[in-house]
């Protein structure tokens, strides 16, 4: 099973709960899987979602959003390879083939990155 993140929050150790709501076997029963910090608490599964499965609990609390450092990097990396992809389309016939072909390996290996 795949681990759990620390908390996005605190840094806290996280665990698996089982929620159920009800009594089983009447109406209105129903039972998930939630997962909480156990230092502050932050959680998933509990009113946002209830996820039967546990991979889609635990996808959710280890879904994380991109740091903005990482956001302007890639946004920078972006500009570079269109400048490169440029220069390649510009360059074409006058550009040695032996030159060019290290830039669009670099710009190949660049896209699978992503
Ligand atoms: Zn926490």
């Amino acid at each position: 099973m795949t681990e759990l993140k620390p908390c996005p929050f605190c840094g806290g150790n996280a665990r698996m709960l089982r929620h159920e709501l009800g009594i089983m076997g009447r109406s209105g029963y129903d039972w998930w899987h939630a997962i909480q910090c156990q230092r502050c608490n932050a959680a998933v599964g509990y009113d946002d979602n209830r996820y039967r499965d546990k991979s889609d609990a635990i996808r959710a609390w280890n879904t994380r959003a991109p740091s903005p450092e990482l956001t302007a990097a890639n946004e920078r990396i972006k500009v570079l390879e269109e400048g490169i992809h440029k220069a390649l389309l510009e360059c074409g016939t006058h550009f040695d083939q032996a030159k060019k072909k290290p830039l669009q390996e670099s710009l190949a290996k660049s896209k699978e990155m992503e």
